[in-house]
């Protein structure tokens, strides 16, 4: 299962990729359900914080009505920024899986 959500992570990295985007893919998984699916949209959007794992994060804590993330698991192609490690820490029991 963890296989099949590494390859969705790397399907919406690829979405970025179409997009002139760097190449990063997230899903947040909450009780093997996909709550959040979201890519690089930084030159799209003309915003540095618009990496996918924050993207994914504020999709996830508005899918769930929650500021923590818990019981849920991040999917990403790319080890995440300092950026990204901080948010994820903030957002507390993210477990990342990096492939
Ligand atoms: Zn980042």
């Amino acid at each position: 299962m963890k296989i099949n959500f590494m390859k969705i992570a790397l399907k919406e990295a690829n979405k970025a990729f179409e997009k002139g985007e760097v190449p990063v893919g997230a899903i947040i998984v909450c009780e093997n359900t996909i709550i959040a699916k979201t890519h690089n949209l930084i030159e799209t959007l003309q915003d540095l914080t618009a990496h996918a794992e924050m993207l994914a994060i504020s999709s996830a804590n508005q899918y769930l009505g929650t500021k923590f993330l818990k019981n849920c698991e991040l999917y990403v192609n790319l080890e995440p920024c300092v950026m990204c490690a901080g948010a994820l820490y903030l957002t507390l029991q993210i477990i990342i899986q990096i492939f």
